[in-house]
């Protein structure tokens, strides 16, 4: 067991990002901005994807004001070909990605009934093939990059509450979430022995694009009505549990599924 003094020194610096390499997908609006804006401001050399580019320009900008990193990088996640090209673009500019945070996704809301099969195939194409191809591509580079040896390398996948609490309107969207916590957990084990930990975060009701027009609808009053706390979280309730799962503080956290909701499952 360490000593108190050892620890205590360990947590004086927790959660710093400084020398990491972080590829947040999604990063062009709501989460992903929030992730990619909070690792660049902790210290890491960020590559922030998405389609947006003008949006992920913007804020390579705004970090550069403040002397920190962001590289804007071209990526449609449910392409495996963009998924590597933005990978090898952000090794040939700043380095191997040892951690990623993979993070886009789409909700098209709806009854099953009357569901387009496209927009059943859009969101399975985003939520978890896009999710695979990203978790998948990064440990590829992590491993080639010494993971095995330096058991620095961190995935987190971005499911949310919905994948163990159904949603009215949201029956796909709901079951891509279930499949992606469980594809932390079962690549989790798949890379154990490769250095790379491999976790889930289940976050709650967070206004951003995806919902913003969500709280004027009736449906989405009473589901605020039903909250405990009948509030949406703010987007800053995630920084402490991202940085923690980036970090090295995360050693021996792997394949868990975690939620940050403000008690609204309750
Ligand atoms: P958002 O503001 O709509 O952001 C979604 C992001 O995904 C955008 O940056 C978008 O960028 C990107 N994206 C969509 N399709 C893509 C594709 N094919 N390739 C690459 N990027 C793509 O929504 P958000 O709320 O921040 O959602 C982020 C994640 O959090 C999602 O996985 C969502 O399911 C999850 N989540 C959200 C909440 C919530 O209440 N907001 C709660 C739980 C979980 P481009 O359009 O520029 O490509």
């Amino acid at each position: 067991m360490k000593e108190p003094s050892v620890i205590q020194e360990q947590l004086n610096t927790p959660f710093g990002l400084k020398g990491r390499v972080v590829l947040v997908t999604g990063a062009s609006s709501g989460l992903g901005e929030r992730f990619a804006r909070l690792a660049a401001a902790s210290g890491a050399r960020v590559v922030a994807a998405a389609r947006r580019i003008d949006r992920l320009q913007r804020l390579q900008e705004e970090a550069h004001q403040q002397d920190q990193e962001i590289l804007p990088v071209a990526l449609d996640v449910t392409d495996e070909a963009s998924v590597i090209a933005a990978f090898d673009a952000a090794e040939a500019a700043i380095g191997p990605v040892d951690t990623v945070i993979a993070n886009a996704g789409i909700n098209i809301a709806g009854s099953a009934l009357g569901m387009a099969i496209d927009d059943f195939d859009q969101m399975s194409n985003v939520n978890f093939r896009g999710v695979f191809l990203t978790a998948r591509e990064g440990a590829r580079r992590m491993i080639a990059a010494g993971s095995p040896e330096r058991r620095h390398g961190r995935i987190t996948l971005i499911s949310s509450i919905t994948a163990h609490h159904v949603a009215d309107r949201a029956p796909v969207y709901c079951a891509t979430k279930a499949a992606v916590a469980q594809l932390g957990r079962a690549l989790a084990r798949d890379w154990a022995m490769k250095g790379i930990n491999v976790n889930v975060l289940c976050p709650g009701y967070i206004e951003t694009e995806m919902n913003e027009h969500a709280w004027e609808l009736e449906g989405g009053k009473a589901l605020l009505a039903g909250f405990p706390r009948r509030r949406i979280m703010d987007a800053s309730a995630l920084d402490a549990m991202i940085l923690y799962l980036c970090s090295d503080a995360s050693q021996q956290t792997t394949g868990s599924v975690l939620t940050i909701d403000d008690g609204q499952t309750l």
